[in-house]
């Protein structure tokens, strides 16, 4: 579903990303670990061309993003997205910040884009909170909205950049919760995650990103349980 083919990113002198090639499949689920500054974020970000690679090629669904002559909105509008800070927008009632885009971008009547709203939000356990405003929500209540805000597009992958790293501790395992179920449907997902009991339990290969390399990859057994790469051991000697 994605490739990417040796990216390279800079900012100014810094080089953050240093050459990754990798791919994720239809329907896999891939963690990023890995200490901070490694790169996590800014891989994650050039996913979507959030960033632009320095250089380097991203496919998603055979198609080179990174070419100049590719609408990126199109294809950035199969890529659902949830940061840390829960982008959520604070003057539009829950109902409306999930309805928004699909309705402003021709995908849904109103109408339908309403079914489809009620139905989300019941799915993550918000379904009384339709007519409310975010800022009276909790984190975990805006954090799972942000979730059914980018589910609305109908994505077909759903990047996290640590969605629970911003939350209360008693706040952590109902957002989780909810990307556990998504990805049950069968969703593709990347997640970058200090999360390594969640990372173990749902990943299908997790990718340890330190010094703008992946320094290891490998199934959640592989990685935690065998971790070959010194620096691996380290950091989980660290975190776990
Ligand atoms: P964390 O676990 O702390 O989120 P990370 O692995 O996500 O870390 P990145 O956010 O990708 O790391 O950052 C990697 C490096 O790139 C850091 O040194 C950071 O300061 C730098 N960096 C990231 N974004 C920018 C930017 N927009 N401009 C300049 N430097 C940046
Ligand atoms: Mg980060």
């Amino acid at each position: 579903l994605i490739r990417v083919e040796d990216l390279h990113k800079s900012f100014g002198s810094l080089q953050v990303l240093k050459g990754v090639t990798e791919h994720v499949n239809h329907g896999e689920v891939v963690s990023v670990i890995g200490p901070s500054g490694g790169g996590k974020s800014t891989f994650l970000r050039c996913l979507n061309l959030l960033e632009t690679p320095t250089s380097g090629k991203i496919y998603f669904e055979g198609t080179d993003i990174t070419d100049k002559n590719v609408d990126i909105n199109l294809h950035r509008q199969k890529m659902g997205m949830v940061f840390q800070h829960f982008n959520v927008f604070n003057n539009l009632t829950v109902g409306k910040n999930v309805t928004l885009a699909p309705v402003l971008l021709g995908k849904k009547t109103q109408k339908e884009a309403d079914e489809m709203m009620r139905e989300l939000l019941s799915r993550v356990g918000l379904a009384d909170k339709e007519n409310q405003f975010p800022k009276k929500l909790s984190g975990g209540q805006k954090q799972r909205l942000a979730i059914v805000r980018a589910l609305a597009m109908e994505p077909d992958v759903m990047l996290f950049d640590e969605p629970t790293s911003a939350l209360d501790p008693e706040m952590v395992g109902e957002v989780l919760h909810v990307i556990k179920d998504l990805v049950k449907t069968g969703m593709t997902t990347v997640i970058v995650t200090h999360e390594m009991g969640f990372a173990r339990e749902v990943s299908d290969r997790v990718f340890f990103m330190d010094g703008g390399v992946i320094a290891e990859k490998g199934t959640p057994d592989e990685v935690f349980n065998h971790p070959q790469n010194p620096r691996t051991q380290e950091f989980l000697s660290k975190v776990l």
